[in-house]
């Protein structure tokens, strides 16, 4: 097992990846930009290193500073988090080309689910169903009207290269297209530095289901379950459960076996999860994320597996611990994010935070780098806490959840919290009866009255 782990990242993932590391008896070094010197994650860890200004691009995506910081505390390992280097193949090989083990999947499985089209492509050959659209990248436009003739408007152009919901357009008839197509390809490779566009159907209603997957490199993987992600907003999730409302265990059984099938034949190690989306009973695979994600603890919740206590395990050279029939699902899990903006309009609240009382009691989980005091700085992401409820059943977590968001106060700046209390006692949320765009329109609903 690993004497010391470098973690890099900040925030809320930094802590969660050091509790799990104090739990294994591991010591951990923080890296930190000048600004982050008094963050949660540096006050922890047993050794901090400070890696460049605030912004990311020169602190948190510093290679070369993060690697340093590894070579002089001695750390065996690096865990990446989400986010930052995460999914950089690039990084995950630098990392092990200086012998040090990179806390997830091999460079090649990075490269290779990164890359959208080639993704598809791949999975989709190993028995995994897929979105209908173009084979691999759109470069001619007769083909392309084709392909949207062959599938029905409307259609979605995505860019290969794409992440975190940008660079999709929607385009509802064959007039539009050439131009979206053109549009979407100057975006990508302005946005990512490549230009290669795809095609695919776009799904009414659909779902957004996905499934946690382990693998421990020799083909052995297990599926944890599924997380309902579909409560998005500008294809940004904002709470997740664990089950999916829409899904019974033969449903999940079913779709977690193609899964682990699949992953199984790439020799996938560590942890990952292929991302679905889900309309009339049938699953359709849409992009998979080669890393720890910002849900997994609703599965944690579900399962009682500790996913970054398993990933840091599998990096170390163990077994998986678990076989697919040790995974039980109990009870119910629900995730609401909580970021630092304003409920209404969503606009970043950065600041001083006054007055820090966290929920608690049986069942209630926050994990969150917040503390009275702390400022929430405006260079990074607006994710200030998740608060995670479970309950033995789907209503007792709902009535867990409707009094810790009552018991949860922080004052001095903005937060979504006011906007999930609204959003659990909606009649559709409650019967969990909604899909990718009910949260857009509810927003709309909401601010207008
Ligand atoms: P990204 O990597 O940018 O997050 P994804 O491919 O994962 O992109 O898609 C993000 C979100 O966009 C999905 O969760 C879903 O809400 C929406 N989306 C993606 N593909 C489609 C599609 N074919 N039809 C409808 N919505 C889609």
């Amino acid at each position: 097992m690993f004497d010391k782990i470098l973690i890099a990242n900040r925030g809320e993932i930094a802590l969660r990846i050091h509790r799990a590391c104090r739990e294994m008896g591991i010591k951990t070094v923080a890296v930190h930009s000048t600004v982050d010197a008094d963050a949660m994650h540096v006050r922890l860890a047993d050794e901090s290193v400070c890696i460049g200004p605030a912004p990311a691009i020169e602190s948190y995506l510093n290679i070369p500073a993060i690697i340093t910081a590894a070579t002089v505390t001695n750390a065996d390992a690096i865990h990446p988090g989400y986010g930052f280097l995460s999914e950089n193949a690039n990084f995950a090989s630098i990392v092990e080309e200086h012998g040090i083990c990179f806390i997830g999947p091999t460079a090649d499985h990075i490269a290779l689910m990164g890359d959208k089209i080639a993704s598809k492509t791949k999975v989709k050959e190993l028995g995994i169903p897929v979105v209908p659209g173009s084979d691999g990248a759109v470069r001619d436009i007769d083909r392309a009207k084709e392909i949207a003739e062959e599938i029905g408007y409307p259609v979605l152009i995505k860019a290969s290269a794409g992440g975190g919901g940008r660079g999709m357009q929607i385009v509802q008839e064959r007039s539009e297209l050439e131009t979206a197509i053109q549009k979407a390809g100057t975006e990508a490779l302005a946005a990512f530095g490549d230009d290669a566009v795809y095609m695919e159907k776009f799904l009414q209603k659909p779902r957004h289901i996905e499934i946690q997957v382990m693998g421990d490199g020799n083909g052995e993987v297990v599926h944890l379950g599924e997380r309902d992600c579909s409560l998005q907003r500008r294809h940004q999730k904002l709470l997740e459960e664990a089950g999916s409302p829409a899904l019974n265990a033969d449903g999940r059984d079913a779709i977690g076996d193609v899964a682990c099938k699949a992953l199984s034949s790439l020799n996938y190690r560590n942890a990952g999860t292929i991302e679905f989306l889900y309309e009339d009973g049938e699953f359709y695979f849409i992009e998979m994320n080669t890393r720890l994600q910002v849900e997994h603890p609703v599965t944690e919740m579900v399962t009682g597996i500790d996913v970054v206590r398993e990933q840091i395990k599998l990096a170390s050279g163990a077994p998986l611990s678990f076989s697919q029939e040790d995974v039980t699902f109990t009870g119910h899990a629900i995730e609401c994010r909580i970021n630092a903006e304003s409920s209404d309009d969503f606009t970043p609240s950065p600041g001083p935070v006054h007055t820090y009382h966290t929920p608690g009691g049986l069942g209630v989980r926050v994990d969150s780098a917040l503390y009275a005091g702390y400022s929430v700085l405006p260079h990074y992401d607006s994710l200030i806490s998740k608060l995670v409820v479970y309950g033995a059943s789907r209503n007792e977590c709902l009535m867990r959840l409707h009094r810790a968001l009552e018991e949860y106060v922080i004052t001095g700046i903005e937060t979504t919290i006011p906007l999930h209390q609204d959003i659990i006692k909606d009649p559709d949320f409650v019967n969990g009866d909604y899909n990718i765009h009910w949260l857009e329109k509810f927003v709309e609903g909401r601010i207008n009255g």
